[in-house]
């Protein structure tokens, strides 16, 4: 494996930054950023793209060529048990001797064990 891309951003080579400026005095360039392979970003969409910007500005020019890739034509579904509503008490005491109560709604994944603290 190269041990560098260049960054796939479609504006890469746009932005002003001192990193990306190159070439010999008077004909200096802005160039699209080299991205290092590493360990961080190996399993990411970091291996291809500098920035968030630079990734985001590729799959908008790209989205439907993207999604074509994958389409969804179905909503994807998880079973869940029937949500349990559960109330809560504040361990804080207002001034006058009553407490905040907040309620929320439990959901967990049918046949998954959520014993995780
Ligand atoms: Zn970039």
């Amino acid at each position: 494996m190269s041990s560098h891309v260049w960054c796939h951003g479609t504006k890469c080579h746009k932005s002003h930054t001192q990193d990306r400026v190159r070439g010999s005095k008077g004909s200096k360039v802005l160039r699209t950023r080299k991205v290092k392979q590493n360990e961080w970003n190996k399993n990411s969409f970091f291996k291809y793209f500098c920035s968030n910007s630079c990734y985001n500005d590729f799959a908008n020019a790209n989205i439907e060529r993207i999604v074509a890739l994958a389409p969804r034509t179905e909503p994807l579904e998880t079973p869940i048990d029937d949500p349990k509503k559960v109330k809560h008490t504040s361990n804080y005491t207002y001034s006058d001797g009553s407490q905040h109560t907040w309620t929320t709604t439990e959901i967990k994944e049918r046949g998954v064990d959520t014993q995780s603290e």
